[in-house]
């Protein structure tokens, strides 16, 4: 028995009946497997009352077993390094924010760059709980591998199929960072580059599934000036809105950042609290 995840690059004598003939595909595990496995590997592990695999497993969209066994790991030592005996939810979290983004920097930005991180994230992170309540796992201006703040969506399931108002949303959180800076800060940066890559690459896959004004289209044979044409309108379109709603929310997001500059990560849930608490105070002004 043997196991590879480069089979075309495998000399073809290997895969001869009566040698390696049987093959078994063993894709990535979906939230069950992911269960399943995240069981296995914290069975031996002293878990706080807090922990839920089951939450973890809905927060880790894409892991393989590999990297499910790296996260219980990760875990366990964050709970070492805190002399803590058991090995509580805020490790995991921390542990997944590490398998997915690498090591946390020692580096500490200069005071503006972090206040720009800041409005970013905020922007990312308030259009996220706008469009798709509840979807932010993790917000955080302290950088860790290349990014310099960061926030993590939480999958609300496995998706198979995206209609267009997913994506239209998943866009619309994309570009936000950047309008959240032109907006409140009046300028952009170059800190969203990535951002407008992964927004141009979801207004294709619209445009290719047929769901743009272009109807159904071959994607091979559109000519690259009506790509072009019809990708800036899209992006227009929904950038447009987005304005409206950071215009709008320019406070909340003045407040959450201040925030965030403080305590530089918040979880979803403390996110959401404070979203409340300040959307309440500001009725009352
Ligand atoms: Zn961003």
């Amino acid at each position: 028995m043997a196991a590879t995840n480069r089979i075309d690059v495998l000399d073809p004598a290997l895969l001869r009946p009566g040698r390696f003939d049987r093959i078994v595909n063993v894709d990535l595990p979906d939230k069950e497997g992911r269960l399943s496995i995240l069981k296995i590997h914290a069975a031996n592990k002293p878990l706080g009352d807090d922990v839920d695999l089951a939450e973890i497993a809905g927060e880790t969209y894409g892991f393989s077993g590999a990297h499910l066994e790296n996260l219980t790991n990760e875990a366990a030592i964050f709970a070492l390094r805190e002399n803590s005996p058991l090995i509580t939810s805020k490790h995991f979290m921390e542990a997944i924010d590490k398998v997915m983004m690498g090591e946390k920097l020692d580096r500490k930005p200069v005071k503006e760059d972090l206040e720009r991180v800041a409005v970013h994230e905020t922007g990312h992170a308030l259009i996220a709980e706008i469009m798709n309540p509840g979807s932010v796992s993790t917000i955080t201006i302290s950088p860790r591998g290349k990014a310099l703040g960061y926030v993590r969506q939480n999958p609300a399931d496995d998706l198979y199929l995206q209609t267009k108002g997913y994506l239209e949303n998943q866009i619309s959180i994309a570009i936000a960072g950047s309008i959240a800076e032109e907006i409140l800060l009046g300028s952009k940066s170059t800190g969203a580059s990535n951002d407008f890559k992964q927004a141009i690459q979801l207004v294709k896959i619209i445009i290719e599934a047929g769901m743009s004004s272009l109807g159904v289209v071959d994607k091979d044979s559109i000519p690259d000036n009506i790509l072009h044409q019809e990708i800036t309108k899209i992006l227009r379109q929904i950038e447009e809105e987005v304005k409206k709603i950071i215009i709008k929310h320019q406070d909340l997001i003045k407040k959450i950042t201040e925030e965030l500059l403080i305590q530089e990560s918040f979880s979803g849930k403390e996110l959401r609290e404070l979203i409340v608490k300040e959307k309440a105070a500001c009725r009352a002004c």
